[in-house]
């Protein structure tokens, strides 16, 4: 628990090459946080869920209950997945355990990773909840997850998928249910996220619970032409 002594804050700091690292540093109490590249924990008002899901190229998930992340059901079997597991579980939830043994930039990388892959594999879980679910639609109702490029889909609202649901080997992908084909998204942050944060079940399970949702499929093909005159494939 906070002693008081000591908060934790993180840095953001964007490097060369584009990559957003999170570098978590002590500071004495009695220090402010004025700098608007320092995020300071500790304050009522702000959690790392609401932070993580706020930061640019993470429009994909939405924000998970404590209480549900706190179900130890909800979280069997990711201790195997995710290295700093504890460490990176009470930071999710800040509840400070701050291991000062833990300070250099490249141990904080990894923590900021694992508490990454363990938010991930538990959204993966929560979004087929009926909580989850209801909280996916609102996004999909704001267009966050983008739409299809398909052009006779005219721009039809797309959900997040996962082509495995296993971490660590595939990006997510964004399913279009009018031509019920994935495509990558248009981000290139989003197009850095792991699939299995989302999983392959989440769009199928949200056009069964919200049929009424699902449009009309797509029909309308394109039919290639020379000067007017459809080009026949020869057999
Ligand atoms: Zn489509």
């Amino acid at each position: 628990m906070n002693t008081a002594i000591e908060q934790i804050i993180v840095l953001r700091t964007l490097i060369a090459g584009g990559k957003i690292y999170g570098i978590l540093v002590t500071e004495s109490a009695g220090t402010s946080c004025k700098d608007s590249d320092v995020r300071c924990y500790g304050d009522d008002d702000a959690s790392w869920i609401s932070w993580f899901c706020n930061q640019k190229g993470n429009e994909f998930f939405c924000e998970v209950d404590d209480d549900y992340i706190l179900v130890d059901f909800n979280r069997s079997g990711l201790r195997n997945h995710v290295p700093f597991y504890d460490y990176a579980l009470d930071l999710m939830l800040d509840i400070e355990s701050f291991n000062d043994g833990l300070t250099d930039e490249e141990q904080n990388n990894l923590i900021e990773s694992a508490m990454e892959m363990l938010y991930g594999l538990i959204h993966a879980r929560y979004i087929a909840t009926n909580k989850g679910l209801s909280a996916m639609l609102e996004k999909y109702r704001n267009y966050d997850f983008g739409r299809c490029p398909r052009v006779n889909c005219s721009k039809q609202r797309c959900l997040p998928v996962g082509e495995s649901d296993i971490p660590r080997l595939s990006t997510v992908k964004i399913y279009c249910p009018k031509c019920e084909d994935i495509y990558s998204p248009q981000s290139r942050h989003q197009e850095e996220i792991d699939g299995a944060y989302f999983g392959t079940t989440f769009p199928h399970l949200s056009f069964l619970t919200y049929g009424h949702l699902k449009p009309q499929k797509a029909i309308q093909n394109n039919v290639p032409r020379i000067y007017g005159l459809k080009v026949r494939n020869k057999q």
